[in-house]
């Protein structure tokens, strides 16, 4: 592809903190791990911050370290990345799939009432595209009714509601950082908590059970090894000096995007903004409108391919995945309509730190031509 979906930014500077490591003995559960956790918990506003092997681990661990297991129920959206109902699987629990806002693409609030039931344990709630769900009216039902709240705050780094950092509104929110995201660290992830005796469970977890002041070999129980290697940690200490930076100037592409195409009937644009929230830009997804059907759009997608843009179809609902259809109690679910017409009408546009404005004019010109 001449212009890719997206683009890890790398700094020389990078290079050499990940080879600074390499010339130590710690490449693994040394400084740079502290360095890390620190540095997302200082800029989260969280408490504590826990580092591990990617968001998907992540999200497992918090199933796991807040006792969800078999028998109960997580509600979470459909249309998300399939990772966050694979984590709750991991631990025989059921995900209950919920449908989403049709502006916000979140969990619709309104909508999660009905979902709840006796064997209800939690809401995994996801920020979609870095844009945070809509967490006052969440958070009510969650204390109305007993619920923990785990965010899926992965796509969406430096996000905020209320001025709070998504990631730090719930019992545990994790952050993802395979080379995609906003920052990277190559494959990694991070958990974040006020809560400090779930931290130090998760890094138990991590670390094949076993206790900080345990010998290597005394483990009490079972765990994994989600840790994060002291490159990894390297890498994302300085891609974490660069956030602001990096926040900026995916709103500037952001905005380039939407003054281009704002004028085109055919073409439902993302919100560049939104009521009480701060939106961190994860990728640049519209919507075809409703005259499109899903044929239209994959053509579309097919062409731009063929003219070396690349462009994504997320999501994909979870519920329709061969490995979720298998499963009784998602299988006919036919009230997730929002999750359905959106999906086949999505088109992802090439995002990344460093496009070019030319690259974006002929994105843009490719689009609208192929379009028409
Ligand atoms: C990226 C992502 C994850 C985690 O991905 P990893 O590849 O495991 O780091 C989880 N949920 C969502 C919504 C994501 O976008």
């Amino acid at each position: 592809m001449r212009i890719p979906l997206s683009a890890p930014e790398i700094h020389e500077s990078d290079i050499e903190a990940v080879c600074r490591v390499l010339r130590t003995p710690h490449l693994s559960l040394g400084p740079k791990l502290e360095e890390f956790e620190m540095s997302i918990a200082s800029y989260t506003g969280a408490p504590d911050a826990v580092a591990v092997s990617s968001g998907t681990s992540g999200l497992h661990l918090c199933i796991r370290a807040l006792g969800i297991g078999a028998g109960d129920e997580v509600l979470v959206p459909s249309f998300t990345f399939i990772a966050a109902a694979n984590a709750i699987r991991y631990e025989r629990a059921q995900p209950v799939f919920v449908d989403i806002e049709a502006n916000s693409l979140n969990i619709d609030p309104e909508k999660i009432e009905a979902a709840i039931t006796s064997r209800t344990r939690a809401i995994m709630v996801v920020h979609t595209f870095g844009c945070p769900a809509e967490m006052s009216s969440i958070l009510e039902i969650a204390h109305a009714h007993g619920l923990r709240i785990i965010e899926d705050a992965c796509e969406a780094i430096g996000a905020e509601y209320d001025g709070q950092k998504a990631g730090t509104l719930g019992d545990a929110g994790v952050f993802a950082f395979y080379p995609n995201k906003q920052i990277t660290t190559g494959e990694g992830g991070a958990i974040v908590t006020r809560d400090l005796k779930l931290a130090a469970r998760l890094r138990t977890l991590r670390n094949q059970g076993r206790n900080s002041s345990n010998d290597w070999f005394d483990c009490s129980e079972l765990g994994y090894n989600y840790r994060l290697s002291e490159m990894n940690c390297a890498l994302g200490v300085e891609q974490m000096k660069r956030i602001d930076t990096v926040l900026a100037r995916r709103e500037a592409v952001a905005r380039s995007y939407h003054s281009r195409l704002s004028v085109n009937p055919n073409l439902v644009l993302p919100e560049l903004s939104m009521p009480r929230r701060r939106i961190s830009w994860f990728v640049y997804v519209l919507r075809l409108s409703s005259r499109f059907d899903r044929g239209h759009r994959d053509r579309i997608w097919q062409e731009m391919r063929s003219r070396g843009i690349a462009c994504g179809r997320y999501f994909a609902p979870i519920h329709l995945q061969p490995i979720y259809r298998a499963d009784a109690a998602v299988a006919g679910r036919e009230d997730l309509c929002n999750t359905e017409a959106i999906a086949d009408h999505v088109l992802a546009l090439p995002f990344f730190n460093q496009i070019t404005e030319s690259q974006i004019d002929e994105v843009c010109a490719t689009l609208q031509e192929i379009v028409a």
